[in-house]
């Protein structure tokens, strides 16, 4: 099976969406749209919260976010264990655990 990075607010406590209802509505509304989505979990657990994840390129290696309005594709590597994901569907396309960082 496809792996892709999921939204935490898909498990937030009730205790959760109450303090804070503007992102529970937010992360409800943006359903599988993960580009949409800025609090991603990966497959491994890490999430935007804890490791986060850093722009990189086609094999996972760090680089500088890209400018507003850069048609360049989007990929975030997982900074716990390297998964390499596309922002746009936020499916991982690859894994490298040794990416250089910048
Ligand atoms: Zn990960």
């Amino acid at each position: 099976m496809e792996e892709k990075v999921t939204c935490d607010w898909a498990t937030a406590t009730e205790a959760d969406k109450k303090q804070f209802p503007d992102f529970a509505a937010y992360h409800q509304k943006h359903g599988d749209n993960m580009a949409e989505c800025d609090a991603w979990v990966c497959p491994c657990g890490n999430s935007t919260d804890t490791g986060g994840f850093r722009p990189c390129d086609a094999n996972g290696n760090e680089v500088e976010p890209p400018d507003a309005g850069s048609t360049d594709i989007l990929r975030f590597a997982c900074n716990d264990c390297g998964r390499i994901i596309l922002h746009s569907t936020g499916e991982v396309v690859g894994r490298n655990p040794n990416g250089t960082l910048l």
